[in-house]
């Protein structure tokens, strides 16, 4: 019997997957595509289904699981299958002695999920060690191999491969370094768990190390016996602003390629909602992380219309203190804040979009 997406997402909520396939190779997650393209079939990729909620009426349409898992390792030059386990290749790497993925341990999800958002961690990025991304046009049903420069990674967290179903992942290539010693470091909380001043240096071992146990604080390593790792990781996404109003006068900010970027964390801590809000809060099945409050968290049997119903709590609550709309990190199928019980219909096969910030 198919899976639905609360046995496939981290937030386990979400109902049927309709058609399903795992594809166990790049040659078989391309046969799958074409096949469906030729039904007229809409297609949903997933991975570790760590970036994703999908609505309780679930997909109608083939749901197709990329689970490809090779790794080619040539110099300083790695190429892996989109269905690698992210957090395996980081080891793998750093034990092979490269470097370049140390920041970026223990993020859940897949290699093919990282460009799609950039995915960053401790003031690293994807893109700062990333050479090229293979990709299946769906619009040319051909492979493409894009460097760089062509995906779009400008603002955090978007790429030309976020919010479209035109783009298939299909392998990453990275340019890592041949050493065991980091890059300077900047992060405070990380310098300071390695006992380091900011633009010093550490083993990567052992930044590793530190980054993990940093994360595991912060419940955001996946882990199936700790609910508040049920989620997303970040739910919102940081606001970009072009001035920062008043009211957030106090908050930490950063220079983006837009604007302005505010932490979402802060914004909700300081509207009102600590971590662990929400016991109160409908059945309490959906509940801030007690551990920090930017994640949204499924407590056991939530809902998908009881998830958006709190994200609509939590985005009102912070607009009305600071005029800031808040959006989703991540990529939200057949279910929206604004109608939780009507979902959005279903879009087969929108054009790229950008996320708009305020
Ligand atoms: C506890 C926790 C902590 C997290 N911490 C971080 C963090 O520190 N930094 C960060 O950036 N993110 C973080 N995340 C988010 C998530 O881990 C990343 O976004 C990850 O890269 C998603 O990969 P995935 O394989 O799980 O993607 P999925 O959830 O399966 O998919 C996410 C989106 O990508 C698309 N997609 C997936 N694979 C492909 C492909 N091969 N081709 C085209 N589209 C594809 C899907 O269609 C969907 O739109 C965290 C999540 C959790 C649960």
């Amino acid at each position: 019997m198919a899976p639905t997406f609360a046995q496939l997402t981290t937030m386990h909520v979400g109902g049927p997957t309709g058609e399903f396939a795992v594809a166990e190779s790049t040659e078989q997650l391309l046969d799958l595509l074409r096949t469906a393209e030729d039904r007229s079939l809409p297609i949903l990729v997933i991975a570790g289904g760590s970036n994703l909620v999908v609505g309780d009426c679930g997909w109608d349409g083939l749901t197709l699981k990329v689970a490809s898992r090779g790794i080619e390792i040539s110099g300083t030059t790695v190429r892996a299958d989109a269905g690698v386990d992210w957090d395996q290749l980081v080891r793998l790497t750093l034990e092979q002695g490269l470097g370049g993925f140390e920041q970026l341990s223990g993020i859940p999800g897949s290699v093919g999920g990282t460009p799609i958002q950039n995915v960053g961690a401790f003031g690293a990025l994807t893109s700062d060690v990333l050479q090229s991304v293979t990709v299946y046009n769906r619009d040319s049903r051909l492979v493409e191999e894009w460097p760089v420069s062509r995906c779009g990674f400008g603002s955090h967290r978007q790429s030309v491969f976020k919010h479209s179903r035109r783009y298939v992942v299909l392998s990453v290539t990275y340019a890592l370094r041949e050493t065991t010693q980091s890059n300077p470091l900047a992060f405070e909380s990380l310098c300071g768990r390695l006992g380091i001043e900011p633009r010093q240096t550490a083993p990567t071992a052992d930044v590793r190390q530190a980054v993990l146990e940093l994360r595991r604080s912060k419940g955001s390593i996946y882990d199936e016996d700790d609910h508040d790792t049920w989620g997303t990781g970040s739910f919102f996404i940081n606001p970009v602003v072009r001035q920062v109003p008043a009211a957030a006068a106090q908050a930490p900010s950063y220079p983006d390629s837009l604007g302005i970027k505010l932490p979402a964390g802060w914004l909700i801590h300081q509207a009102g909602f600590p971590p662990g809000y929400g016991a109160d809060f409908g059945r309490g099945s959906v509940r801030l992380s007690s551990k920090h409050a930017l994640a949204v968290s499924n407590r056991g049997d939530a809902t998908t219309a009881e998830v958006m119903a709190f994200a609509r709590h939590i985005r009102d609550g912070v607009e009305e203190v600071f005029g800031i709309r808040l959006g989703p990190e991540c990529d939200m199928i057949n279910c929206s804040f604004d109608d939780p019980q009507q979902p959005s219909p279903q879009q087969p096969d929108p054009q790229p979009r950008s996320r708009t910030t305020v």
